[in-house]
């Protein structure tokens, strides 16, 4: 059995890898020139943790997880106003999830699949036909390629969604925020290792984030009503500028990033994630946005139960699709329904929301709710 899989993104090679495991040869098409790296720290768990444990990565993405030992809140100026302890972090995460840099998912994966399958970067798909025995895609390069199933893993604005199922629009809501994420080339004096440091004013978030070995991520959330729903990432310093701490820092290490993530918090909704033996994987399907913080964890899980279900199905891809689908939908949309909601308290303009949203954190930084909570979340774990 043969699959074709557009996107080498964490959905993309995570399935590359599941596959090979299930006896598939798989060819990896993906539109960069080479590997991208860096991204942002992502929270990994759920059934991303159980998918990559079946996969025989988990010791590998655990062993470059980073650990938070602090997380401040700071006012516009800089000036602290509270902090989560590290212990605290640890304990609302429960025992089966950790941080680690997007990027680093992407290594790991990468590493453990690279020998397994035929990687064509610099590519993208430019048409797909299919028939009741096999789809055939044509590529950018010219050369055409047949397969028992594509898997279209190419992310929020995926081609291979646009190609068989219709118009990013029919599927994409705007969640009503934007987000400029990048990694900086230096560890500002200011933000101590293994810490982050968090600003919420007038409907604008600020974090930068130590992820260990000296690497820093700078992330930039901010509402998109008004006048700032076509800001430019070259209009960022104008949208921050009244914000002190290391955002001018930040925003002078935005000229010299190498990749920066921009781009509107918008989620997929999409009622059949296939169509014949072409199925969506990943943010091309479901994108459940940063709000849900789940989306990498979906990824993995997702693709380790599409494995699964193909293994268990042989040659009938379409069985093994629908059954796919029925198990992961409700974890998709529960998580899709949880991003709904963060994102209307998600960096709110109202000052007294804001302080309201942040209470239970407050709280929480607090001796005696802080053992509360770390032993309410340890014993649940
Ligand atoms: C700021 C931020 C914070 C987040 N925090 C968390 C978190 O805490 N926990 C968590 O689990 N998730 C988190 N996420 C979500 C997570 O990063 C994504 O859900 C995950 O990376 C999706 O992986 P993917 O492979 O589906 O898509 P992508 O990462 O978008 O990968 C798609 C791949 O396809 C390639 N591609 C695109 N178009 C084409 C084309 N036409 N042809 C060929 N290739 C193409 C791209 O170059 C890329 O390599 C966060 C996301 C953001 C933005």
């Amino acid at each position: 059995m043969r699959a074709i899989i557009i996107g080498a993104g964490i959905a993309g090679l995570a399935a590359a890898l599941r596959l090979h495991q299930a006896g598939w040869e798989t060819l990896l098409v993906e539109r960069a020139p080479a590997r991208r790296g860096g991204g942002y720290g992502v929270t990994f768990g759920g059934i991303g943790y159980d998918g990559a444990e079946r996969m025989g990565v988990l010791a590998e993405l655990k062993r470059r997880a980073f650990v938070t030992r602090e997380l401040v809140y700071r006012k516009p100026s800089g000036e602290r106003r509270f902090a989560l302890s590290g212990e605290t972090i640890a304990a609302t995460m429960g025992k089966k999830a950790f941080n680690i840099l997007r990027g680093d998912i992407e290594a790991v994966l990468y590493e453990a699949v690279a020998e397994h399958t035929t990687i064509r970067f610099g590519t993208t798909i430019t048409a797909v036909e299919q028939d009741a025995d096999a789809v055939r895609v044509t590529l950018s390069d010219g050369g055409t390629e047949q397969a028992d199933l594509l898997i279209g893993a190419d992310g929020l604005h995926s081609a291979t969604r646009a190609l068989v199922f219709g118009p990013e629009e029919d599927y994409r809501l705007d969640l009503g925020h934007r987000v400029a994420v990048y990694m900086l080339k230096e560890r500002p004096e200011g933000l101590p290792e293994g810490t982050t440091g968090s600003i919420s004013s007038g409907g604008r978030t600020f974090a930068m984030m130590s992820v260990g070995d000296g690497r820093t991520a700078a992330f930039f959330g901010y509402r998109t009503d008004g006048a700032r729903a076509r800001a430019s990432l070259e209009e960022l310093g104008e949208l921050y500028g009244d914000m002190g701490w290391l955002v001018p820092q930040a925003l002078e290490g935005l000229k010299t990033a190498e990749s920066v993530y921009f781009d509107s918090i918008s989620q997929m909704v999409v009622d059949r994630w296939s169509k014949g033996r072409v199925v969506l994987l990943g943010d091309a399907a479901w994108c459940v946005t940063l709000f849900a913080g789940y989306g990498s964890s979906l990824a993995v899980g997702g693709a380790d139960r599409l494995g699964a279900a193909l293994e268990r199905h042989g040659g009938d891809v379409l069985a093994a699709l629908a059954e796919w689908e029925a198990e992961l939908r409700p974890e998709a949309e529960k998580k899709q329904q949880l991003g709904r909601r963060v994102k209307g308290v998600y960096a709110p303009r109202n000052p007294l929301l804001l302080e309201l949203t942040q209470l239970p954190l407050r709280l929480s930084s607090w001796g005696p709710v802080r053992r509360l909570v770390e032993r309410k979340f340890q014993l649940a774990g």
